[in-house]
């Protein structure tokens, strides 16, 4: 069977895993928690891979783009499409926030107390680009000391020679190999998607749960959903002016990653899926290989969109106006925040408390969106890896030399 072929089909199946995995949940409620262990499977073969192809993907890909000279325009364009989607996101969230009030007229007395995690600074954000023991750093997931780490290496693999060339092709096997992995595991995906969506729905309760929590928070839950739809709509626009690649064929091959990210919430557990599905589009493997790691831990968009929506949503419900100079604040932190988050599920809820901090709000205010974030936080995880995807295109299109599309 030839790819194309395959690709469709694994898309097909996909959309129908998540379409049944809505409807059971939805009708049989916490019943369906008996096939959470097959979602625990697919999730934790995602994640077996993410080290050893985070890794591989950075210093083949660093190697691959030769002098300094090269990493400092590749970074410096890769840096430059992270911060203003980024930026662009917030402001999209503030926007509306503005216009559908959501906040407002709010009941707090229902508010769950939050439970919090403290302060993040700047500083703190800074220093959590490294760690003393790199092995530590892996072993526990913080993938952004791992990626410094590798990106050092390789530029330093570059400049010695001879002896540093077998060490970048055991990346490259390595690479090669964990790819071939994440093929083998995709043919499991429509089960675990299944599985995923099912029995978080159902842990919710059902159906009509389900639905009395999200009307509950209806405005909010729609200035959030409504402000992803319009980012997605800028991302797509992107692709066309700075990728010149068509929408509907490139939404095509990133139908896997996007509907994994709706049933993980995570964008580091979807990363696999993503480099496979970018590769799959043709996109250039310098970028591919360097913007996608990166951006799965440092770009999110989604996040960073939610995150001024649910801060502006919680002063407004707390009757607290946040004028020009404060909103303008919440763009600057929650721009932070988003970047300080882990790709994992509901890291931005914990980073807001940055957001919300800087701004003077009480953090039990968290405590109001926290019985619709588990769905919301799908939906925003969707949008980052979409950013993701959309950034290899770019900053693939924008160092290719003959600036053909994709290679
Ligand atoms: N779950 C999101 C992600 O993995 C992060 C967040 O909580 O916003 O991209």
């Amino acid at each position: 069977m030839n790819k194309e072929k395959s690709g469709s089909g694994l898309l097909l199946a996909m959309l129908t895993a998540i379409l049944a995995g809505g409807l059971s949940g939805y009708i049989w409620g916490p019943a369906m928690g008996s096939v959470a262990w097959l979602g625990e499977l697919f999730l934790t073969l995602l994640k077996m891979l993410i080290v050893p192809l985070v890794a591989a993907s950075i210093i083949t890909g660093v190697a691959a783009l030769g002098d300094v000279r090269n990493l400092g325009r590749m970074g410096g364009i890769s840096i430059t499409y992270y911060a203003t989607t980024t930026l662009i996101a917030v402001s999209i969230g503030l926007l509306m926030a503005n216009l559908w009030q959501p906040g407002t007229g709010v009941d707090l007395g229902a508010s769950t107390p939050a439970h919090t995690t403290g302060d993040i600074g700047i500083s703190d954000l800074i220093l959590s680009l490294v760690h003393p023991n790199i092995i530590d750093a892996a072993a526990h997931m913080k993938l952004l000391p791992v990626i410094v780490f590798c990106i050092l290496l390789a530029a330093a693999l570059t400049t010695i020679g001879e002896r540093g060339r077998p060490v970048i092709a055991f990346f490259d096997g390595l690479n090669e190999a964990m790819m071939r992995i994440v093929e083998w595991i995709m043919l499991f995906a429509p089960v675990g998607v299944f599985a995923l969506i099912a029995s978080r729905l159902g842990e919710a309760g059902g159906g009509e749960a389900f639905l009395a929590q999200l009307t509950g928070l209806g405005r909010y839950v729609l200035a959030v959903i409504s402000g992803l739809l319009t980012h997605a709509a800028v991302l797509c626009m992107l692709l066309m002016l700075l990728a010149r690649r068509p929408v509907i064929q490139y939404l095509g091959y990133m139908g896997t990653p996007l509907m994994t990210a709706f049933s993980t919430a995570s964008s580091s557990a979807t990363l696999p899926l993503t480099m496979e599905a970018v590769q799959q589009a043709g996109v250039n493997e310098k970028a591919r290989r360097f913007v996608l790691p990166l951006g799965a831990t440092i770009n999110m968009d989604g996040t960073a969109l939610y995150e001024a929506v649910a801060v502006l949503f919680i002063a407004q419900a707390y009757g607290i106006e946040l004028g020009f100079g404060q909103q303008l604040v919440v763009l600057l932190t929650a721009t932070m925040a988003a970047i300080g988050a882990a790709g994992i599920p509901e890291a931005g809820l914990v980073t807001m408390v940055m957001v919300l901090e800087a701004v003077g709000l009480p953090l039990e205010g968290i405590g109001l969106i926290l019985a619709v974030d588990w769905f919301l936080d799908r939906c925003r995880t969707t949008v980052n890896v979409f950013g993701d995807s959309v950034g290899a295109a770019v900053v693939g299109y924008l160092t290719s030399p003959d600036k053909k599309a994709g290679n």
